[in-house]
């Protein structure tokens, strides 16, 4: 259709999509679309479509996936998002994913790649199970990757280390049971489409950057032909 990367990212927590997500926009010129902020931005802004999804957040309510999906419609038509844009956070289900692809093709565009950053369970709940912050400023430390010099004491201000509750082992578990239960139709859906681009997140970051970035040039140059 075009040579437009519009790019969704898969993986589970802690498999290193952001630090992905962040080179991808860097070397590609992609804007990154979080839906997170889109709909801040939106609310923000006072839009119509901001002082609906307010009205949501504000009653404790999910916004609903056609208001989500008509944030990032007008996020896409902006000028900034003509050669491609990087989904972040959206679709989590298979009705989104069909909502999306919906909606993009009333813009006569279409999803270029879904990657998936793979990695499995345990590699998670050790990743994120050893992070400690400081309680005075939150610095943070692993306990495999980046400890502390003295056990459970910041290095830089001398204040104790704790391990926050969203990384304790059983939320984590709790994320990764929801992750799979969701992902793992929506990784079904992308292959049949033949859109789905696997990369194993055990690599180091600069390898799965190279492996995505090798990925993407490819898909463009088939995109040409
Ligand atoms: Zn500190």
């Amino acid at each position: 259709m075009s040579r437009e990367l519009n790019l969704i990212l898969l993986g589970p927590p802690g498999a290193g999509k952001g630090t992905q997500a962040a080179r991808l926009v860097q070397d590609f010129h992609l804007p990154w679309a979080s839906t997170g902020d889109m709909l801040r931005a939106a609310v923000a802004a006072g839009s119509d479509l901001g002082v609906k999804a307010k009205g949501f957040m504000d009653s404790g309510d999910l916004v609903p996936d056609d208001l989500i999906v008509d944030l990032i419609v007008e996020r896409v038509n902006q000028a900034d998002c003509a050669d491609g844009f990087l989904l972040d956070g959206y679709p989590r289900t298979v009705p989104q994913a069909d909502a999306l692809g919906e909606a993009l093709s009333g813009l006569s565009r279409e999803v270029s790649a879904a990657l998936l950053i793979e990695l499995d369970d345990e590699e998670v709940i050790r990743r994120l199970s050893g992070r400690r912050v400081c309680v005075q400023s939150g610095h943070g430390y692993h306990l495999d990757f980046d400890p502390p010099k003295h056990e459970g004491v910041c290095d830089q201000d001398g204040s104790r280390l704790i391990q926050r509750d969203d990384d304790t082992e059983a939320v984590i578990r709790n994320r990764l049971n929801v992750y799979h239960s969701q992902t793992k139709p929506l990784v079904e859906y992308y292959e049949e489409r033949g859109l789905l681009r696997r990369f194993d997140g055990s690599r180091s970051q600069t390898e799965v950057h190279d492996h995505i970035r090798a990925a993407l040039a490819t898909l463009r140059l088939e995109d040409t032909i």
